[in-house]
């Protein structure tokens, strides 16, 4: 066996024939690019692309298949210039009813072994989904029926960022997984935490003490791939692998989540839509200190203190590590020229977060921005938390 990366959120924002699939991405997140950003920058292996259900994706694919460094195989995936492993895949909203009688929605990220059963899905979803070409649409189905139909396909379903506040299981629409999938909550191998989350909140809700963790970047860019991913430990790149590790069979698992610091997040605090700021103080805040609104975009680490159910963090025994690590972006006095001159000398994002040496570093970009590289690495930068769709900040000074 031997480690691989993965990144399974990475969206497409326009086909090849520049049809819009998610509009808030960029034009130059296409498929082809994604499975090359990822061979050549990234160093990732494999990638879960969430639009594939997209007819006009759908496509691109076929004609991906056709030029012979990308094939399809039979553990499932497709395997593009022997060194990544495309993992075909559909974010799809569903419909949920909460506790209290309210409505609120969720994001699923479904994935399928072959392009044969994404087609099949993408064709039966026509039938609750507005606008099958987008990304990301809204079914008039609850999860619980969703689950069914990925299963009549050979596919899997699981919660993505699970607690952010708009879009969401544990942030919009219940505070037991369980309730909403009853029996077939075990069929769910997995969440992913999103960027606003980590390990150490998560493991406070025991429902999650039989799923695997993970962390993907839910990237609407090329540069912004890989900005979290997994270490995971396989026998080969395929789906019928990843199912194992996210199963953790046969000695197949996540060995190391790496992620942002959550304070980093766009919805790690509460944010109050009155004042328009981020509000610190002991969560969990439900109403702003200063205008006394109760019109706020609720935190994740907010919503985590309301629904938890341990005081303190316990991980069951087989959680991996999860290392924290601040893309170079978010890195103050870091430009993207400064960037592709780094990514040109060094290869991959991931080598210069986390393996260079300062000497390293600093022969190619300066003291300054190596001794903050080098801080990110052990955790010692100090952060401003991010809040009601915006980022945190990296306050360190360069
Ligand atoms: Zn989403
Ligand atoms: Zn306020």
């Amino acid at each position: 066996m031997y480690e691989v990366f993965a990144d399974l959120h990475v969206h497409i924002g326009r086909s090849k024939t520049n049809k819009p699939i998610k509009i808030t991405a960029a034009r130059s997140l296409n498929f082809e690019n994604i499975a090359k950003e990822c061979v050549e920058r990234k160093g990732i292996n494999i990638v879960g692309i969430i639009d594939c259900a997209s007819p006009y994706v759908i496509e691109d694919i076929e004609e991906f298949l056709k030029n012979g460094e990308a094939y399809e195989i039979e553990d499932g995936g497709i395997i593009y210039k022997n060194k990544v492993c495309i993992i075909l895949g559909s974010e799809i909203e569903t419909s949920e009813v909460n506790e209290d009688g309210k409505t609120g929605s969720a994001h699923n990220l479904c994935y399928f072994p072959t392009l044969k059963d994404i087609k099949a899905f993408s064709n039966e979803m026509k039938n609750h989904i507005g606008n099958i070409t987008l990304s990301s649409q809204r079914a008039n189905i609850s999860a619980y029926e969703l689950i069914d139909i990925v299963k009549k396909y050979n596919g899997i379903l699981i919660p993505a960022h699970a607690f952010t506040p708009h879009k969401s299981f544990y942030g919009n629409c219940t505070s037991r997984l369980e309730r909403i999938f009853k029996e077939k909550y075990k069929d769910i191998p997995a969440i992913e935490l999103g960027l606003s989350a980590d390990t150490f909140l998560a493991d406070k809700i025991s429902e999650l003490e039989t799923k695997t963790f993970l962390t993907n970047s839910d990237a609407h860019s090329l540069p912004k791939i890989a900005r979290e991913y997994n270490k995971m430990l396989l026998e080969k790149i395929s789906f019928k692998e990843l199912l194992k590790v996210l199963k953790n069979e046969d000695g197949r698992k996540i060995v190391c989540n790496y992620g942002l610091d959550p304070k980093l997040g766009k919805y790690h605090r509460t944010y109050c839509e009155t004042c328009e700021k981020n509000i610190e103080g002991e969560a969990p805040v439900t109403t702003c200190p200063y205008c006394d609104s109760k019109n706020i975009t609720m935190g994740v680490y907010d919503r985590i203190e309301i629904i938890k159910d341990k005081e303190k963090t316990i991980s069951p025994r087989f959680r991996p590590p999860y290392v924290y690590q601040v893309p170079l972006t978010f890195i103050p006095g870091l430009g993207s020229k400064t960037i592709d001159k780094l990514l040109n000398h060094f290869d991959t994002e991931m080598t210069i977060l986390h393996k260079l040496s300062k000497d390293d570093i600093e022969a190619v970009v300066g003291e300054k921005v190596a001794n903050l590289i080098l801080l990110a690495r052990d955790g010692k930068l100090s952060i401003e938390a991010g809040g009601g769709g915006v980022y945190g900040k990296v306050t360190t000074k360069a």
